[in-house]
């Protein structure tokens, strides 16, 4: 299959975080006056704007709501650690639906006092003790594989096939993937990995931005689309072939991006997003 650029902005959505120097209003007013369809809001937009709130300003906008970022964290050598995250992680599931979001992206979480494997272990633990409320409250629940470059302390889930091998053991209809470009553009199972995904109706999202040759900062120097090394338009149409439908959502965290005019980045995004995406 051959997959063509967008000719429209049907498709796009934006993170939050991706302009975090907006708050909640003057990001969806940007988003929605230059044709954004989709927003994915992260939780430190609550600081400020309760989710109810949050809602009705999206709502207002006409923006559909894509998901919440982010749950997780969940392993810990700690056990009181541990049993705060699961109720952070409950909390985090009523925020997404007073926000009417319907998935809740999970960032696992590691603790590197223990090996990943009992990480992984403890994630699934976690998983266990959610997943009931996210299936009451009509919120699905995606697992996000972080670059292995973060498997100290951010998630013992660094591969497209851990994060299906943990979907897979649950087989529930409320739990999936949320594929993100950057942290899994590196791995040559990726593409079997994808469809694997797909087969199992697990597929629920999809992260873009790019890899900078050289990257400056692992965490916050996320380049636009084109910027860097990511085949992009290669992964969607892996992501299409397994019958992938949802938005392609541009997160980027960038230290640099957040220092510029917030209208012109917003510019770029649409720009890159056409011409990459
Ligand atoms: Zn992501």
């Amino acid at each position: 299959m051959n997959v063509k650029p967008f000719t429209d902005l049907a498709r796009l959505c934006v993170h939050t975080i991706t302009t975090r120097p907006l708050d909640i209003e003057n990001a969806v007013e940007k988003y929605a006056s230059l044709g954004v369809r989709g927003i994915t809001v992260w939780r430190e937009v609550f600081k400020t704007d309760k989710p109810r709130q949050v809602y009705k300003i999206i709502r207002r906008s006409g923006l559909e709501t894509v998901s919440l970022c982010r749950g997780g964290f969940f392993p810990s050598v700690d056990k009181d650690e541990r049993e705060r995250a699961i109720a952070d992680n409950l909390s985090a599931l009523e925020e997404a639906s007073e926000l009417e979001a319907p998935l809740l992206v999970l960032v696992c979480g590691s603790d590197p006092l223990q090996s990943p494997k009992t990480s992984r272990n403890q994630i699934r633990e976690g998983i266990e003790a959610i997943l009931p409320s996210a299936g009451r409250l009509g919120v699905k629940l995606a697992i996000e594989p972080l670059h292995p470059v973060y498997a100290d302390i951010r998630s013992a889930i660094n591969t497209m096939k851990q994060a299906n091998d943990m979907a897979g053991y649950f087989n529930s209809p409320w739990l999936g993937v949320a594929v993100d470009v950057y942290h899994v553009w590196w791995d040559e199972a990726l593409q079997r990995e994808i469809v694997r995904c797909g087969d199992n109706n697990n597929l629920f999202a999809f992260h873009i931005c790019d890899w900078k040759v050289p990257t400056g900062d692992i965490l916050f120097d996320r380049g636009l689309m084109g910027e860097g090394c990511i085949d992009l338009r290669q992964i969607r149409c892996w992501m299409e072939e397994a019958g992938f439908k949802g938005f392609c959502e541009v997160e980027i965290f960038s230290e640099i991006y957040w220092k510029t005019d917030q209208d012109e980045f917003l510019n770029k995004i649409i720009r890159t997003y056409l011409d990459f995406a």
